[in-house]
């Protein structure tokens, strides 16, 4: 048998939406994933306006149950303090010797992959695949682009940002969110105030 090959879907999620849902399992087909494991951040001091860890953890559960190629770990939120992404590869990859990791996440983020914690030697523990919304005219900075394919996700027209704002507004997220998203939201008033 080969090597398995594991998507590491990292983010903020707050709160996950269908976008990312479909940019994982469209990477999932992409790159002949046999697995995607999504991994919410813990919460920053740098972000004191996000929906603390343990709600965006639970939602990211919620929204992936369906799926039995999708599961959710807890690695940043228990090891807390920052989520660095070389740490949790180097975790994963102990906890996964047999895996080929691709840590997927949206391109904004990557652009800056240069300043992250540990580059460049991060690019060693993973193969990076940056997700982009349609019509984003977007290019990768020359030290990472011949490294880092680019996944146009038309779904990912959806925003965290924009689930926010509508629920603060008293605007629908139907059909953005998960119904079980849309209730749990709902249920325990998160976005309705600012954190
Ligand atoms: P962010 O700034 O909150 O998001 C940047 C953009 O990427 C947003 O447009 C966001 O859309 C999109 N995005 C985020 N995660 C995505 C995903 N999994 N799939 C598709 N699009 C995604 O970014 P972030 O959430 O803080 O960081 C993203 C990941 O990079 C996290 O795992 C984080 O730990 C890692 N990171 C690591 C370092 C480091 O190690 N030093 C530094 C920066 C980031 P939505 O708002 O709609 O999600």
């Amino acid at each position: 048998m080969g090597m398995r090959r594991l998507g590491v879907m990292g983010g903020t999620f707050d709160p996950i939406h269908n976008g990312h849902l479909v940019a994982a399992s469209e990477a999932a087909a992409a790159l002949g994933l046999d697995e995607v494991i999504f991994v919410p951040t813990n919460d920053s001091y740098q972000k004191t306006d996000f929906a603390p860890a343990e709600h965006r953890y639970l939602m990211t559960v919620i929204a992936t149950a369906g799926n039995p190629r999708f599961s959710v770990s807890r690695v940043e939120i228990d090891r807390q303090g920052p989520s660095f992404t070389a740490d949790t590869l180097r975790e994963l990859g102990e906890t996964y010797p047999d895996a080929k990791l691709f840590f997927i996440t949206g391109a904004d983020a990557v652009s800056n992959l240069s300043t992250w914690h540990q580059y460049p030697d991060i690019l060693e523990l993973a193969n990076f695949v940056a997700v982009t919304r349609p019509g984003h005219d977007f290019k990768l900075p020359a030290e990472v682009a011949d490294r880092v394919p680019i996944l146009e996700i038309p779904a990912m027209a959806i925003s965290s940002t924009d689930i926010r704002s509508r629920v603060r507004e008293n605007r629908p997220i139907w059909y953005l969110v998960p119904d079980g998203i849309v209730q749990y939201i709902a249920k325990t008033n998160l976005y309705r105030e600012v954190w």
